[in-house]
């Protein structure tokens, strides 16, 4: 049974297809944007569409960017030589507001998880270990979440790593294990970083 019009139909359809969105608050926001100023509609509409169109991944470190090369990247205070590889961009923002880590990143964009099916090949790992032999590197740390899939990801970047000579370490487990890095305060994550070890 149709309850609402076709258009709120489908726009609750959509809206629910969303992370984290269930029917009810897709029900909710649909009857929001419906009575939303056609002005307003239009400016969310095309900031979807904008995203969408204009974000890809940057060339050096695959995180999500408006340019080619990443502001990250394209700084030359920045030390290159230490690389610091995360799961996503969410992430590696977590790191960046702490202010106080200066060099470089590495977007996975997932981590390997045997049970959903994501191997090596899924994520961003050819790309890390072309840069590394590519580029002058000192340092790979390894800041993947202490989840199973993240201490997966993290032992098969250690694997690859090591035969390369370059110096390999593994952020402190004082990260809540399955915590996400985004949601943990800058002291912890400080303290992380400072307690890495080698691996
Ligand atoms: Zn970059």
């Amino acid at each position: 049974m149709n309850l609402y019009s076709g258009h709120i139909n489908k726009l609750i359809e959509e809206l629910a297809s969303l992370p984290g969105i269930g029917d009810k608050s897709a029900g909710r926001l649909a009857f929001h944007i419906v009575h939303m100023p056609k002005d307003r509609v239009t400016r969310l509409a095309s900031a979807i569409t904008d995203a969408r169109e204009h974000v890809h991944h940057c060339k050096v470190c695959c995180t999500l960017t408006d340019d080619e090369i990443c502001p990250i990247c394209a700084n030359k205070d920045r030390d290159h030589r230490t690389i610091m590889v995360v799961e996503n961009t969410r992430d590696q923002a977590a790191y960046e507001k702490t202010g106080k880590y200066n060099g470089v990143y590495h977007v996975l964009h997932g981590a390997i998880s045997p049970m959903l099916g994501i191997g090596p090949g899924d994520i961003r790992l050819a790309e890390l270990m072309k840069r590394l032999a590519a580029d002058d590197v000192d340092e790979v740390i390894i800041a993947t979440n202490s989840s199973l899939e993240g201490e997966t990801t993290a032992m098969y970047i250690s694997k690859l790593v090591k035969p390369t000579g370059i110096r390999c370490t593994r952020i402190a487990s004082g990260v809540p294990v399955g915590g996400d890095l985004e949601y943990i305060d800058e002291v912890t994550l400080l303290r992380a970083l400072e307690g890495r070890t080698e691996v």
